[in-house]
């Protein structure tokens, strides 16, 4: 019983491990010495700094911050969308289920491609999908943030005035803030903003836009828009917000980093 114990605590000296580059020993930091029973998975050494080791590091920091912040905006967003950040409507929506005509076949392959590149995160650029309205631009949307979803991306998706409303519920409640938010909506993978122009856009709403289409550039993040609208359109729409300047701030941004996919209705039969 005693000699049990004393071997199950029997202390072994500096007890080393080999970098799995160049074989060089690492001591385990912050213990001089280690008692048997400690799991060796739960010892932290100190890390070689040979050059394959250090980029090794490198990437599995990048990857643990990434996974952090992830983390962290995903608690913002459960906090902020109690009813779900991703309407009941947009669930059950996927590239199987949406009926692709003939016509829109094309189309259809570039959304599909796009959505892995943007899950190898291989893409900065943007999608404006434009089409009229009962085409299929929300189903499809919603199927590319779902698809991204199910591969642990972190998405926003619904109208502007969704995502600026709680913007607006800052200045009501203090303990969030607006730049939070907006801080929020240009780190996150993914966001879609959809049907575009459709609601009226007011200046400050059309200044938080600009931001954060601003702010997604420079982070090379990307933003899939929908709308009913082509350019000269979606440009009148946004100037009746009072600053033309500002109007087409955002539409040249916008266009500029964004590739444009049209669906379009299947002619009639003659
Ligand atoms: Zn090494």
């Amino acid at each position: 019983m005693a000699l049990e114990s004393t071997r199950y605590n029997r202390v072994i000296n500096r007890k080393l491990k080999k970098c799995g580059f160049c074989n060089k020993e690492l001591t385990p930091k912050g213990l001089d010495y280690l008692y048997e029973n400690i799991s060796a998975d739960s010892i932290e050494y100190e890390r070689c700094d040979c050059k394959k080791s250090r980029e090794y590091w490198i990437k599995k920091d990048g990857e643990e911050y990434l996974k952090k912040k992830n983390r962290y905006y995903l608690t913002i967003l459960n906090g902020l969308y109690k009813e779900g950040y991703i309407r009941k409507n947009y669930q059950n929506k996927s590239f199987e289920n949406y009926n692709t005509s003939q016509v829109n076949k094309m189309a259809v392959e570039i959304i599909e491609d796009y959505t892995k590149e943007c899950i190898e995160n291989s893409e900065t650029n943007g999608m404006i999908i434009t089409g009229i309205s009962g085409i299929g631009k929300t189903h499809l949307v919603a199927a590319i943030a779902n698809k991204l979803i199910e591969n642990g991306k972190i998405v926003l998706i619904g109208r502007l005035t969704m995502l600026l409303d709680k913007i607006k519920e800052t200045f009501v409640d203090n303990t969030k803030s607006e730049n939070e938010l907006i801080e929020l909506y240009s780190n996150i993978d993914m966001i879609i903003i959809d049907d575009l122009g459709t609601e009226r856009i007011s200046k400050w709403a059309l200044e938080k836009l600009y931001s954060i289409i601003e702010n997604r550039n420079e982070n090379r993040l990307p933003i899939i828009i929908t709308t009913r609208f082509d350019k000269n359109g979606l440009s009148r729409r946004f100037r009746e917000g009072q600053d033309e300047q500002l109007a087409d701030a955002v539409i040249s941004k916008l266009y500029q980093m964004c590739y444009g996919v049209t669906l379009v209705k299947e002619k009639e039969l003659v």
